[in-house]
């Protein structure tokens, strides 16, 4: 290899590893993302990818590239956590952890599906619960409870306003509720930026 070769390819692997987002893989101590040889044996190892669009080698390598082009496509949301390509990556890169990984930096940045966030912001910071029961829509579930001469609502933090209280404070300590209401913000500044 010639020396300016050598100097090209120096630049490069700088180049990448400084770039913001391999930084943020690095300080989560995901540094073995580097060492992936693109085989795409998570990619076929890979069941939520014969049904969707998620091509997990793809992603890993966007993210390699520092193209935060990947924060915001929705085939991330499509990775079902089954740790299949985790257990069959030949660098063992840990591509799940990855995965979870990028979709932190994704909402972190403000990208997250509606739907999810519909979750987060009106299910889970209002009721502390992941699966409300509370709502019109489990009425019939609350009365089927009562047919049984149970309580309408089961004795978790639903049961206790103060309980949901303190639970809504933690959220806001860790900046969980700043960061719904800053992504609260984008949502509409982006809706009203579509013509
Ligand atoms: S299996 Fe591992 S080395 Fe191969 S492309 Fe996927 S992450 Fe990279
Ligand atoms: S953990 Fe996600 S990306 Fe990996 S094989 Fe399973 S669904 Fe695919």
């Amino acid at each position: 290899m010639n020396s300016k070769t050598e100097e090209v390819l120096r630049k490069d692997i700088r180049k990448s590893y400084n770039n913001k987002l391999i930084q943020k893989f690095i300080n989560a101590g995901l540094e073995e993302i580097r060492a992936c040889i693109n085989c795409g044996t998570c990619t076929g190892s890979c069941p939520s990818g014969k049904r969707t669009a998620l091509r997990v080698r793809s992603a890993i390598k966007k993210a390699l590239d520092g193209d935060e082009s990947i924060l915001k496509d929705k085939d991330i949301w499509f990775c079902s956590t089954c740790y299949y390509c985790y257990e069959r990556c030949p660098r063992n890169i840990p591509v799940t952890d990855m995965i979870i990984k990028l979709r932190n930096i994704a909402v972190e940045e403000g990208y997250i599906l509606d739907n999810h966030f519909d979750l987060a912001y009106n299910v889970f910071y209002k009721t502390c619960h992941a699966i409300s029961a509370i709502g019109e829509n489990n009425k019939k579930w609350r009365e089927l409870r009562e047919s049984y001469d149970l309580p309408s609502l089961p004795p978790t933090v639903h049961s206790y306003p103060e309980a949901v209280k303190e639970c809504q404070k933690l959220m806001r300590e860790v900046k969980f509720k700043q960061l719904l209401d800053k992504i609260k913000k984008k949502k509409k500044k982006d809706n009203k930026n579509i013509k």
